[in-house]
C-alpha cells in the first residue's frame, strides 16, 4: 500500500465500521479497519442464532471476505484500547501483542453495549444480546433447560427450569419471548418423553407501560395482544429488583412484588455506550448522554476534532435512534465528508437522519412494520420484514444458506442449529472466573495488568455458576 496517501483508520466491523470503509472504496485513501472480532455481524438476527433457526455463519460473514476486493482497506484483528487524538494514533493490543497505528482521519464505530441499569452482577445469570457469544450462550441455556427437565421429577424444580424471563419489552425481547414460545409449542415438543414443552411458561417483562414503545401505542397494543394469543405472559409498568441463579424479583407499579423461579433468565432492555466513548469524551471535552454515548458536532465530528468522527450506536445525535439504518447513514456520511477534505470539494455539511421505518418478528408469520404513517401487521409485515432482512445480510453465500434455513424453519418447523456445547453453557463464567489473563478475555476485556487480577477461582461447572 502507498503510505503516502490519507491515512483513514476505522474501528469497529458492524453496520458502522463496515459502510464507512465500503464507502470510502472509490476514494484516494488508504483505510484500516480494526475490530475486535474476525466478522461483521447482523445482529438482528442475532436472536434466530439464539433459537436455533440459523447458524451464527449466516449472520456474521468474515469481514475480510466482505472487503476482499475493495484493495484499500485492510483488515486487523485487535481491541482498541486508547486513542491519542493529540498525536493522532490508536492504541490496540491482540492478547499481550500492542500496536500504535497513526491515522489522518478516525471513524469511531464500536456500538453499544448491554447496559443492566446499575446491576452488572445481574449479567452472570442473565445473558445480554450483544455478541454471537451471547446467543450461543442463550442457545445453550434455553435447550439445555428443558434437558434438565425431561429428568427432573421435583415438580417445582421442573417448573422452574421450564420457566424462561425475558426482561425488556423492545423488539429483541418480543422476539425472543415469541421463539421461545414456538420452540416449546412446536419445534421440540414431539422430542421429549417426561415433560410437555408446550407447558413452558414465558414472561416478558418491562418498566414501560408498553410493548415496542417506539412503534407507538396502537401497533405495542396489537403486538402484545399476538404474544398474548401465542402463550407469552406480557407483564408490562414492572421492574426487575432482583435477579439471582434461582429466579427473578418483579416489583409493579401498584407496589405489588412477584418472585418468579426461573433457570433461564434473557436480558434485552437497555444500551451503554462502549468505553471508547469514554476515553474520546476525556480528550475531546465532547458530552457523554444518559446511556454513555458520544455527543458529537453536526457533522458527526468531535469537537475541536474535525479529523474524528463518531458514527452508529456510540453516537448521540437527536432524533437517531440505535439501529442499522442510523449506523449505516452516519458511516456513509461520515466517509462522504472525508472524501470532500482529501479531494478539497464541497463537504456534505450536517448529517441529516432519513427515518426508513422499524419492524419486529412477532413469530412465524407475524410481524409489525412501522413506516411513517405507514402500520402493517400480521403476515404481509412479516414478508416485507423478511425482504429487507435478507436484502441486508451481508454476502451471497449467507444470503443463500440463511434462505434455506428459514425455508425449513417456516415451512415445517424444524430448526437445524440446536446444537449446544458445554463451552457455550458456561464459557463466559468460566473465563470471568479463571481471571482476565486466560486467552479469552485478552481479546475481548482489559489486560490483567489494568485488571490487577490474577486469581484463579475455582469454578463448580456442576452448578453452572460461579464457586462462591
Ligand atoms: C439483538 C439486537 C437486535 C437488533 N435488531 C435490530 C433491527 O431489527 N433493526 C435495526 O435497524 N437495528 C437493530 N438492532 C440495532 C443494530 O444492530 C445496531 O444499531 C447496529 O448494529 C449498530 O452498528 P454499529 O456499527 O454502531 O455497532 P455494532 O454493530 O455493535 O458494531 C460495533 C463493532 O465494534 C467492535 N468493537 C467494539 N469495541 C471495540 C474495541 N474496543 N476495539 C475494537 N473493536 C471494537 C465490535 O466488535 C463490532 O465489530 C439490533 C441490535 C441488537 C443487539
Amino acid at each position: 500500500m502507498n503510505k503516502k496517501r490519507h491515512q483513514v483508520v476505522v474501528i469497529g466491523s458492524g453496520f458502522g465500521g463496515l459502510f464507512s470503509t465500503k464507502a470510502l472504496k472509490h476514494a484516494n485513501v488508504d483505510i484500516t479497519l480494526i475490530a475486535r472480532t474476525t466478522n461483521h455481524l447482523f445482529q438482528p438476527l442475532l436472536y434466530q442464532v439464539a433459537t436455533g433457526i440459523l447458524s451464527e455463519g449466516e449472520i456474521a460473514p468474515p469481514t475480510r471476505e466482505v472487503l476482499r476486493r475493495q484493495k484499500n482497506a485492510q483488515v486487523l484483528l485487535g481491541l482498541v484500547e486508547d486513542v491519542d487524538l493529540v498525536n493522532k494514533v490508536v492504541k490496540w493490543r491482540f492478547h499481550e501483542q500492542y500496536h500504535e497505528t497513526p491515522y489522518d482521519s478516525l471513524v469511531v464505530a464500536t456500538g453499544a453495549g448491554q447496559s443492566y441499569f446499575g446491576h452488572d452482577e445481574f449479567a452472570t445469570f442473565a445473558p445480554g444480546m450483544k455478541t454471537i457469544d451471547d446467543a450461543l450462550e442463550l442457545r445453550a441455556r434455553i435447550i439445555k433447560a428443558f434437558e434438565v427437565a425431561e429428568f427432573t421429577t421435583d415438580p417445582a424444580e421442573r417448573r422452574r427450569l421450564m420457566t424462561f424471563v425475558v426482561v425488556g419489552a423492545g423488539p429483541t425481547g418480543v422476539e425472543m419471548a415469541g421463539q421461545i414460545r414456538e420452540l416449546a409449542d412446536t419445534t421440540i415438543r414431539q422430542d421429549f418423553r417426561a415433560i410437555d414443552t408446550s407447558e413452558a411458561r414465558v414472561v416478558l417483562v418491562d418498566g414501560a407501560d408498553q410493548v415496542l414503545p417506539p412503534f407507538g401505542p396502537e401497533l405495542g397494543a396489537a403486538t402484545k395482544k399476538k404474544l398474548e394469543k401465542l402463550g407469552v405472559e406480557v407483564q408490562l409498568s414492572s421492574i426487575v429488583t432482583e435477579l439471582d441463579e434461582r429466579g427473578v424479583g418483579i416489583k409493579r407499579a401498584d407496589g405489588e412484588v412477584e418472585r418468579i423461579e426461573c433457570f433461564c433468565k434473557v436480558w434485552a432492555a437497555g444500551v451503554k455506550g462502549d468505553p471508547l466513548g469514554q476515553v474520546l469524551a476525556e480528550q475531546s471535552g465532547a458530552e457523554l448522554d444518559r446511556a454513555g454515548r458520544v455527543v458529537v458536532n453536526k457533522d458527526l465530528t468531535l469537537p475541536d476534532h474535525p479529523d474524528v468522527y463518531v458514527v452508529g450506536d456510540l453516537m448521540s445525535f437527536p432524533g437517531v435512534p440505535g439501529v442499522a439504518q442510523g449506523a449505516i447513514q452516519s458511516a456513509r456520511h461520515a466517509a462522504k465528508d472525508i472524501r470532500a477534505r482529501v479531494e478539497g470539494s464541497q463537504p456534505p455539511g450536517e448529517f441529516k437522519y432519513f427515518d426508513k421505518g422499524s419492524m419486529a418478528t412477532i413469530a412465524r408469520f407475524s410481524a409489525v412494520v412501522k413506516m411513517g404513517n405507514i402500520k402493517l401487521t400480521g403476515f404481509v409485515a412479516w414478508v416485507a420484514w423478511l425482504f429487507l432482512h435478507l436484502f441486508y445480510i451481508a454476502g451471497f453465500k449467507q444470503r443463500v444458506t440463511t434462505l434455506l434455513s428459514w425455508f425449513i424453519s417456516f415451512v415445517s418447523n424444524g430448526r437445524s442449529q440446536r446444537v449446544v456445547t458445554n463451552q457455550q453453557m458456561v464459557g463466559r463464567l468460566a473465563l470471568e472466573r479463571l481471571g482476565s489473563h486466560t486467552s479469552g478475555k485478552l481479546i475481548q476485556g482489559r489486560s490483567h495488568e489494568a485488571d490487577g487480577d490474577d486469581d484463579a477461582v475455582p469454578y463448580d461447572e456442576e452448578e453452572l455458576t460461579p464457586a462462591e
